[in-house]
């Protein structure tokens, strides 16, 4: 029989996942708290600029940012949650319990995905579509923490590659004083040297 990664398409001896997308996955899940963490710095709605406020006007908006409000109130715990569930259920296994706060169950849902990993690559026929899925939830949430008020200047985009090929693209700034700079995402660590590679390698500016 032969088989296909459900997330690149490339050609697999058996199994629902290549290896270099199952470990992006595991990569991905095990960021994934630290992406609900680091949303929390963004729930305020994006400010507009000291002149555009006018006072009495546009009194409807919600005074927080929806999109945050979406992915950490109910949407990467219960995307997770709902992964997992059927994971499990599909292994002949129990419900996972459900439990703590928000944070808690991003973590418990998270960890208890990535221990199933093995299985779900060798074994899950929707394997491409819960890696697709929590994919777009990293991008999502990447998208908002990277375009994040000015905080030191920003440099370019991260240009460090994961298992599966896909560019990090986190947003890279420098402080005052820093001889290195550390992905806020990936963790990726530029050294001085680095630097040039790092701006050569820049995508072209979508204008
Ligand atoms: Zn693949
Ligand atoms: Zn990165």
């Amino acid at each position: 029989m032969s088989a296909s990664c459900g997330l690149c398409g490339r050609d697999l001896e058996d199994g629902y996942l290549c290896p270099g997308d199952t470990l992006a996955l595991a990569e991905r899940l095990e960021r994934m708290p630290k992406a609900y963490a680091a949303l929390a710095g963004f729930l305020a709605p994006a400010s507009a600029p000291p002149g555009e406020r006018v006072s009495g006007s546009g009194g409807s908006r919600l005074p927080v940012n929806e999109a945050v409000l979406d992915l950490r109130y109910g949407g990467i715990a219960l995307v997770l949650e709902s992964w997992l569930s059927d994971v499990q259920a599909s292994r002949g296994w129990g419900q996972p319990a459900i439990q703590g706060g928000v944070e808690e169950r991003v973590r418990r849902a998270a960890r208890s995905l990535s221990a199933n990993l093995e299985w779900v690559a060798s074994s899950y026929p929707a394997a491409g579509d819960l890696a697709r899925e929590v994919r777009e939830m990293e991008g999502a949430a990447l998208s908002i923490v990277g375009a994040a008020p000015d905080r030191g200047r920003r440099i370019g985009q991260c240009v460090a590659v994961d298992a599966s090929g896909v560019v990090c693209g986190a947003t890279i700034r420098h402080q005052r004083g820093e001889t290195k700079l550390v992905c806020p995402w990936c963790g990726y660590v530029y050294e001085e040297r680095d630097f040039l590679t790092l701006a050569r390698l820049q995508p072209e500016e979508a204008s």
